[in-house]
């Protein structure tokens, strides 16, 4: 009891001390009608800074609450008034944290206060104690801490919206540089765009400007059969459907909610291409500057907002896929060019070289193409000429070679064939035959033959050769301007086809006719009884390198003789052609001029 009432006395003595310093503001009010007792320093500051600035702390002591509280507040005042006659009649403290209070100068301070009822020995209460600190300061600190989250998960969100975006993106980019191929650089953007966002449709249409139409090239869907399939593979560009409006303007089509929109009867809800899950729907036209080349379209199971991350991707990405299919488009075209001018000059005369190659800008986009075309006519001439003449060479090389291994046999060789051997002579004979030129004199035909047909009889593969001379007598001389050499080397190549393509055993009859009738010229032939030739190739059979349909594989040759008889009859101003019946026979009739020509 001592010690209380020492306690008390002390505190009595300090008390005022006390209320002065503590870091709250202190008052004390009567019960009954709320009139102020006494207060602290820091409850009067609060009153003038936050309330009335015209307040005297004298102005507020014995005077009500309702008296001095703004009258601007009414109702909050009123509030307060309720609140003090609760805690006075109840007994019970209230407390009020964070209490909001607006200044003149419209900002916000807080303060954490609280009444406790002051009860007398009785057990009435006959005061209020209200103990009040602002904790403006805090609370606005952690409001900042707040907005900040905000603010950081906004960016966090972003961030990673951005990210998957630019992945997205990158994917697209990535496969419009590695592939050139329309196809798959859709398929990997409609994939990386469908992991990315999960909508429940995505498609990407092509310009088809020939059928003007946009032709699916691609389709993500989450249907395993996706009813809208059929509408969707080609869509008319004069079609009401969104893919072929969007491609009346630039700016993409977005439609927030399309159920909204159903709702308020502007779209019926039965088109195969609605879902009932189906909410937000963008279709982006594809522009590469004036070139339309296709639509990107994509439908989700939530709404969608202009500023959302599945708009912003789709966005992100139009430009690359746009790009990537130009790009396509335009090798495509440069490659249908190049084939298609190949084919044309594959038909056009030997003369024309061409060459192309793509042009690009600085990003590496074709933008067009150059074509190189060269007159190389002259050259292509000169190359026809060496042709033919290594042609000629090779056969002129197998012939006489033939027939003097059957003259080597029999070791009666002539001094002219003798000749023939000799490398140099052989040489000179080559180059005349590459330039095909004659030289005429007076020679016997007849002899000429009869010696071609005894050198062929020797090498022949057990035909026989028989000569048979019509229209004049077979023992005299049948004269002739003509160059001998080469109308032995004509009646050599017939016979030794005649030997070749017809069997062993069968007879090979070499003819001439020379009468009376018609003195300046003989017709001479060969008739075997061999394979014969097809009739339908009987027109190309003088062509050079053209060798029957009918022939054994194991039958050499080059496809040259026939052609070199032609050009050396034609030489001598005779005619040549041929009889023949595939599997009986063929004869191969020369008519040569006889007489020298003015
Ligand atoms: P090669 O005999 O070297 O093939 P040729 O120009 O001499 O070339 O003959 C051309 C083609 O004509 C031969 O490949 C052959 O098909 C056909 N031919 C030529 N002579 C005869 C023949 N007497 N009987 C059947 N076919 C022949």
């Amino acid at each position: 009891m001592h010690m209380g009432s020492q306690i008390h006395a002390t505190l009595n003595e300090y008390a005022g001390i006390l209320l002065e310093h503590i870091p709250a503001g202190v008052a004390l009010f009567d019960a009954r009608d709320f009139c102020l007792l006494a207060a602290n320093q820091r409850f009067y500051h609060f009153i003038q800074t936050h309330l009335d600035a015209s307040r005297e702390s004298d102005t507020l002591i014995g005077h009500p609450l309702a008296e001095w509280l703004p009258a601007a507040d009414a109702a909050e005042a009123a509030a307060l008034v309720a609140l003090f006659r609760t805690v006075s009649e109840t007994g019970l403290p209230y407390q009020a944290e964070e209490y909001a209070v607006r200044l003149p100068n419209r900002n916000l301070v807080y303060w954490n206060w609280s009444l406790h009822p002051v009860p007398d020995e009785q057990g009435h209460t006959i005061h209020l104690a209200l103990y009040g600190r602002d904790v403006t300061a805090s609370v606005l600190a952690r409001h900042q801490v707040e907005e900040a989250h905000v603010s950081l998960t906004r960016l966090h969100t972003t961030t990673v919206a951005a990210r998957q975006q630019l992945k997205v993106i990158e994917t697209v980019a990535r496969s419009a540089r590695a592939s050139l191929d329309t196809r798959s650089i859709g398929q990997a953007a409609v994939d990386a765009i469908s992991a990315s966002l999960q909508p429940l449709r995505l498609s990407l249409h092509v310009a088809d400007p020939r059928q003007q139409a946009l032709r699916l090239l691609c389709l993500s869907s989450t249907q395993a059969r996706d009813a809208g399939l059929p509408s969707l593979e080609y869509i008319s560009y004069d079609s009401p459907l969104i893919a072929a409006q969007a491609r009346k303007g630039y700016d993409p089509i977005l439609v927030e909610n399309v159920q909204d929109v159903v709702a308020s009867g502007m779209l019926p809800g039965d088109l195969p291409l609605l879902t009932p899950d189906m909410r937000g729907f963008i279709c982006i036209p594809l522009w590469l500057k004036d070139h339309f080349e296709g639509t990107l379209s994509a439908s989700f199971p939530e709404p969608v907002h202009p500023h959302g991350p599945e708009v912003q991707t789709l966005l992100g990405c139009s430009p690359h896929l746009t790009a990537a299919l130009a790009h396509a488009r335009l090798h495509a075209a440069v490659e249908d060019e190049r084939a298609r001018l190949r084919a044309i000059l594959d038909q056009l005369p030997e003369g024309i070289l061409s060459s192309s190659a793509p042009l690009r800008n600085q990003e590496g986009v074709i933008t067009g193409a150059l074509l190189v075309f060269q007159d190389i006519t002259a050259q292509k001439r000169l190359e026809h000429e060496k042709n033919a003449f290594l042609s000629l060479a090779s056969h002129e090389l197998r012939t006489p070679i033939t027939a003097i291994m059957g003259f080597a046999e029999i070791l009666q060789l002539s001094a002219e064939q003798e000749q023939r051997l000799n490398p140099a002579s052989q040489r000179a004979l080559l180059l005349e035959n590459a330039q095909l030129s004659l030289h005429c004199d007076w020679h016997d035909l007849l002899a000429m033959l009869n010696e071609v047909i005894a050198s062929q009889n020797i090498t022949a593969h057990g035909q026989s050769i028989q000569l048979v001379v019509q229209g004049c007598a077979a023992t005299e001389p049948v004269r002739g301007y003509f160059d001998e050499q080469r109308i032995r080397q004509i009646m050599n190549n017939l016979i030794s086809n005649a030997v070749k393509y017809s069997p062993t055993g069968s007879s090979i009859e070499v003819g001439l006719q020379c009468t009376s009738e018609s003195p300046e010229e003989a017709l001479l032939w060969v008739r075997d009884h061999g394979i014969g030739i097809p009739a339908h190739e009987l027109p190309l059979i003088f062509e050079r390198f053209h060798r029957a349909s009918n022939l054994d594989q194991a039958m050499s040759g080059l496809g040259l003789g026939l052609y070199l008889v032609k050009e050396l009859v034609a030489r001598h101003e005779g005619r040549v052609w041929v009889e023949s019946v595939e599997g009986q026979g063929s004869i191969f009739y020369v008519l040569l001029p006889l007489q020298r020509k003015a």
